[in-house]
């Protein structure tokens, strides 16, 4: 077993009817006893998924798409900074779901995000997204009014059925050669506070503080809630939920990396090879450059 699937494998979860978040504990850190022992293992997982990147971008058939959730201040900036630090920029696409435009709205809910897929060869992150359409709004059901849909196809069922649809529409890409992993950074809700805090009392922090954050706090049961039901409906081994302790950032950054990195030696991808024909035309064409000035 490799170092990466050592890691991440305890919080994958590829069938998720008997997933239960209060299964998950947000403190936890594994094998990794200490930060150190961490760092050097992140520095691994960087330098191997440069390799694996390039490799990808040249092969140019698969494409990796990465979804990050979480509640306010787990960390997903975090690791998209750290893990994504040795990806080549050219290959690689981070896109934030941020509340939907007017122009979104004029459109179903998988609209902006089919709009933002990674190309062939390419790492998509999406920092948020369509999950979105069964956490927050699940939350706060007054903003499926902003979405215009017609009142006779919002029933009781809406959230199995997009549930379904979700599913449906992850097997397609699969088919297609997209790779999905989804990434749940668990939080505690005592970690968040402290956190919040964190970015009130620091002035390099300041910015990030969001008053409206600290009210969305208020709904943390029904968030938890929410996830637990999203990941259990729509974990496959195809598109995979990993549950991601998040209560320290060192330990949830290793964590990503090593899943990601596990991912991607599965699919075993390689530099095209050339054929004998392409190979006499390398040849011609080396004969040809030595001979000029
Ligand atoms: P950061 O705060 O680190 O910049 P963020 O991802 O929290 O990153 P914000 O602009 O603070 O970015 O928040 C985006 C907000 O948009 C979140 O509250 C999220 O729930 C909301 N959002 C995302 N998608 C949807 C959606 N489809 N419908 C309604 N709200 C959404
Ligand atoms: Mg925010």
């Amino acid at each position: 077993m490799s170092w990466a699937s050592k890691l991440s494998d305890p919080y994958r979860i590829d069938h998720g009817k008997k997933f239960r978040l209060k299964d998950s504990d947000p403190a936890d850190t594994g094998y990794c006893r200490t930060q150190e022992h961490a760092q050097e293992l992140l520095d691994k997982g960087i330098a191997d998924m440069r390799g694996l990147q390039d490799k990808l971008y040249a092969q140019g058939k698969w494409a990796v798409l990465i979804i990050l959730q979480a509640m306010d201040a787990a960390g997903k900036d975090g690791v998209i900074k750290h893990v994504m630090s040795g990806v080549n920029p050219q290959g690689c696409q981070v896109y934030p779901f941020k509340q939907p435009s007017l122009e979104d709205l004029n459109h179903d809910y998988m609209w902006r995000a089919n709009r933002r897929l990674p190309e062939r060869g390419h790492i998509g992150i999406f920092n948020r997204s369509y999950y979105e359409e069964v956490l927050v709004v699940r939350v706060h059901p007054d903003l499926l009014k902003n979405e215009r849909i017609p009142d006779e196809l919002i029933g009781k069922n809406i959230w199995q059925d997009r549930f379904e649809d979700i599913r449906n529409a992850e097997r397609h890409l699969a088919r297609n050669g997209i790779m999905i992993l989804k990434f749940f950074l668990n939080i505690s809700k005592k970690e968040q506070k402290r956190r919040f805090l964190e970015r009130l009392d620091n002035p390099e922090k300041n910015w990030k503080f969001s008053a409206a954050d600290v009210r969305e706090r208020e709904f943390w049961d029904e968030y938890m809630t929410a996830y637990e039901k999203m990941i259990s409906a729509t974990s496959k081994k195809h598109a995979p939920w990993y549950a991601v302790p998040a209560d320290n950032k060192w330990y949830t950054r290793v964590v990503v990396a090593a899943a990601i990195v596990n991912a991607m030696e599965a699919l075993k991808v390689s530099y095209p090879e050339v054929s004998p024909k392409e190979r006499k035309q390398l040849l011609a064409a080396r004969k040809e450059l030595e001979g000029k000035k």
